[in-house]
């Protein structure tokens, strides 16, 4: 018997199989999808076999072994492989390494994470140890351990290990390993809540037996998760399984305690913060079929649920569905796909959904679910807008009167505040008001973040870190001044105006650790904070009833990215904030800061109309070309040798608009928005099509061509997120 098999190579061009013989003692255990041990050229190296079929005329050399015999890319998995290779245009050995966690990639020997305890058993008949017993009878402690062991297993910890020596030199007993889970749930379940008539109207419109997709487009605290979570249940009776994704870890965390709550067991988590002997045990639960239900982030996407009866798409309009490295796939089109293969309904939830969803759904593509009231007593906050302008006159630069007021009513209520700032560190550029010296990152031309805490100046876009230092580095002058908002200051400034608050702030920065997600929200639902201030971490799905204020420090930050989307994403943020005021029977307010108090974004969400925001959007979209009008591929051409990438830029340029239709348009090479990262220099072209079959085939040409090119290299970008 013969095995193709696939490895991974540092060329990318070797992205075919190569065939191997299955040495006589594996036949029977090697199997499609599973992970073997090969020689390659001089070295031995690790691959997925693909294929497994009996004759083969040539030369061939013999498979060494099985990595893992346990775990192994399904079916299925293997068909989702080859999608992603064609439709984000990247290695099929990629797509696979990005769809198994770290512990099963094709490059990692470890056979087992399993975490096991070690038990001591007896090892002798029971007369045998009676014996022992009885012509022992000073040994008191081995004595009474025997005794137990009759009964049942100790953990070897429990014991001291000098009896434990004494009796396994003996003979009488031996070690005994059990396999154990390192995240176990209880099995209670209960918590479930009657469904409003809304909601309840919402849920019988999902046809599980169908392939249908469905827009549930349902206002900030109007219950989607309680749908979610009937639905879950009606698919768990047929005994199938729900994949339910979330945007980001510290959404999880409320989230996945509502589904352990009610579903107890029976859920599995999936992201990036569990270690990975945890992800391992998560991802065996599913392969086993323990569990029916997976909660998780982009990635939970590629779990080998059996017998799949459900996908749940929470927040679909957030953009960490999105990965933003190769293969550049969005987790919504993997859902689809995965819908199509088990022939199973998905579920988009929002408050805010993208412009393509929100066009299906008029199209009669996606079916449209409204929600449009909140659960129980809960209102809409009300909402202003605050004129910066003016209050910069009053010297007000931070915080607006109003804004003042508010909070301190709020702290005398011992209500809770939320203050939004989509910007971390304390101030966004530093510089020498004597000689105009701005600091800057060495390898991407950026502005350095201040960031007070740790005293360093920091690159958001490499990491790069430097001391801060009051003395200008050009002039020698102690006159380097910071300037712009970031989250630390708007923390210091409130911790100075008022000081008997207790706050926290929520941010990249503050919760690096693990777990410390977790705590900031405990703490926060346990009211042990009256202010939390934070980015865009706190906008979104978390539901805590005593926020009655949100405060939008800069709502401008957002809205002055140069970005085709920046118009949607601020929408969208902007009204996930200020759906986290109010939504208990406490009425809720927001305050929106800004300098550009006639942005028609945001009198849109001052008027809490996204259809009017739609509307608004896609008359832009329309006219300049944009999606969903026209799909987008972006691609990068990037050297660290400046003239090399704009030579190379011009002339893919000139190459692509050779091999496409009439309707497709080319726009560039020009500068990246991030021109210079990490010392490579960046070109950017953008290719706008509707149906270009042609174009598509082209460029996964040119994308094998320029893999052997060691000084220039593309990242081709399929549907970006921006631009
Ligand atoms: P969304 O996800 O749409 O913003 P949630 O699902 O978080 O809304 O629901 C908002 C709040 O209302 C939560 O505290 C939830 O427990 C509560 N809730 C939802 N549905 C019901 C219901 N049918 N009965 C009582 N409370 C409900
Ligand atoms: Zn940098």
């Amino acid at each position: 018997m013969y095995a193709n098999i696939l490895i991974q190579h540092k060329i990318k061009s070797l992205d075919h199989t190569f065939t191997y013989h299955i040495p006589n003692e594996l036949t029977n255990e090697l199997e499609i999808g599973m992970k073997v041990r090969i020689p390659f050229g001089n070295s031995i190296i690790n691959g997925i076999v693909l294929d497994i079929f009996n004759t083969y005329e040539g030369n061939t050399k013999d498979i060494i072994s099985i990595v893992s015999k346990e775990l192994k890319l399904n079916k299925e998995l293997l068909e989702l492989g080859k999608y992603i290779k064609d439709k984000y245009i990247c290695t099929l050995i990629s797509a696979y390494q990005t769809m198994l966690p770290s512990s099963l990639k094709i490059n990692n020997n470890k056979e087992s994470y399993e975490l096991q305890d070690t038990y001591i058993v007896l090892n002798k008949d029971e007369s045998i140890i009676n014996q022992y017993i009885n012509n022992n009878k000073r040994a008191k402690k081995q004595i009474e351990v025997l005794n137990q062991l009759k009964n049942t297993k100790l953990l070897k910890k429990d014991i001291s290990s000098s009896i434990i020596n004494v009796l396994l030199d003996k003979d009488l007993i031996k070690y005994e390993y059990v396999s154990k889970y390192r995240i176990n749930k209880d099995n209670i379940k209960g918590d479930k809540k009657e469904l409003t008539e809304e909601q309840n109207k919402a849920y019988k419109e999902v046809d599980l037996s169908s392939n249908n997709v469905y827009l549930l487009h349902g206002i900030t605290g109007s219950g989607k998760t309680e749908i979610y979570m009937h639905l879950c249940e009606d698919v768990i009776k047929k005994d199938k399984t729900i994949i339910v994704l979330v945007p980001e870890i510290s959404l999880t965390t409320q989230l996945v305690n509502r589904f352990y709550n009610r579903f107890g067991s029976d859920v599995a988590i999936f992201h990036s913060e569990l270690s990975e002997g945890e992800k391992y045990d998560e991802y065996r639960k599913i392969d086993k079929g323990e569990v029916h239900i997976v909660v998780g982030t982009r990635s939970a996407i590629f779990t080998p649920t059996k017998n799949l009866g459900l996908i749940i798409i929470d927040e679909e309009h957030t953009s960490s569905y999105k990965q933003e490295n190769t293969p550049r796939y969005n987790a919504i089109d993997i859902a689809k796909w995965r819908c199509n293969y088990n022939n199973i309904p998905l579920i988009l939830g929002s408050a805010t959904p993208t412009l393509e969803s929100m066009a299906r759904a008029e199209k009669g593509v996606y079916k449209y679910i409204p929600l449009n009231v909140r659960v129980g007593k809960a209102k809409l906050p009300k909402m202003t807008i605050i004129n910066m302008q003016d209050e910069y006159r009053k010297r007000n630069m931070i915080l607006s009167d109003d804004l003042k007021i508010a909070i301190d009513k709020r702290l005398q209520n011992k209500e809770q505040v939320m203050l939004l700032l989509n910007r971390r560190g304390y101030s966004t550029y530093i510089t020498c008001e004597s000689c105009g010296y701005t600091y800057k990152c060495p390898h991407c031309d950026i502005t350095l973040t201040y960031h007070k805490t740790s005293k360093q100046l920091r690159c958001h876009y490499c990491g790069y870190t430097a001391f801060y230092s009051d003395t200008c580095p050009e002039c020698h002058e102690k006159t380097i001044n910071s300037f712009g908002l970031g989250t630390e200051k708007v923390e210091s400034l409130i911790k100075e105006l008022f000081p008997s608050a207790r706050v926290v702030r929520m941010d990249k920065d503050t919760t690096t650790r693990k777990g410390s997600h977790e705590k900031i929200i405990k703490g926060i639902e346990n009211l042990e904070y009256d202010i939390i201030i934070g980015t865009q971490m706190i906008s979104k799905g978390l539901d805590f009833p005593r926020v009655t204020l949100v405060g939008i420090i800069n709502a401008d930050e957002s809205l002055n990215i140069p970005d085709f989307r920046s118009g949607e994403n601020t929408y969208a943020l902007l009204s996930q904030v200020s759906g986290r005021a109010g939504r208990s029977d406490l009425s809720g307010e927001v305050i929106i800061q800004t300098f550009n108090p006639d942005n028609k974004t945001l009198l849109n969400v001052l008027k809490n109309d996204y259809n009017q925001n739609y509307n608004y959007e896609m008359n832009i979209r329309k006219i300049l070309k944009y999606p969903p009008f026209y799909y987008l591929i972006s691609i990068k051409v990037i050297s660290r040798d400046y003239n090399k990438a704009s030579l190379e830029a011009n002339k893919i340029a000139e190459l692509v608009k050779k091999n496409k239709n009439g309707q497709t348009i080319i726009l560039g090479p020009t500068t990246a928005s991030q021109f210079r990262l990490n010392n490579y220099y960046r070109f950017q072209i953008i290719i706008k099509y509707k149906k270009d079959e042609l174009l598509i085939n082209y460029l996964k040409k040119l994308d094998e061509m320029y893999i052997s090119n060691k000084d220039v290299y593309l990242e081709i970008d399929v549907d970006p997120n921006r631009l």
